[in-house]
């Protein structure tokens, strides 16, 4: 896949682990840490989190699984014709995933709205 598209997914799947870890993991113990981004030999930053153990890991695995994602067109993960998540790990993903996507949603609709948010 290209950089751009390896760096937009892993930015989104880093921001909707950290929302959902801060939202349902208040209080559990967080390690603050970061993943060198790299992709084809190109310095993409950091990526900055702090996140309990728990999550941390989720983190990693799907980074590390985007890393290695063999598909020049990467599909979405939930049509891809060979999966590279254990079922485990990805039916934590995908409960993260939908949890925040649902939050970030109606973080959408409050700007929409112009209601003020908390
Ligand atoms: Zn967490």
């Amino acid at each position: 896949m290209t950089t751009e598209k390896f760096e937009k997914d892993a930015r989104t799947v880093h921001k909707f682990i950290q929302l959902y870890c801060d939202n349902k993991h208040k209080n559990t113990q967080k390690n603050q840490n970061f993943i060198e981004l790299n992709y084809k030999d190109k310095d993409l930053g950091k990526l900055k989190y702090n996140l309990c153990k728990e999550c941390e890991k989720t983190l990693k695995i799907s980074y590390d699984n985007l890393l290695s994602c063999p598909h020049d067109e990467k599909p979405s993960c939930r049509k891809c014709p060979a999966p590279c998540y254990e079922k485990t790990d990805w039916k934590a993903l995908a409960k993260i995933m939908k949890y925040s996507g649902m939050k970030m949603g109606l973080l959408k609709i409050r700007k929409l709205f112009g209601t003020k948010q908390k």
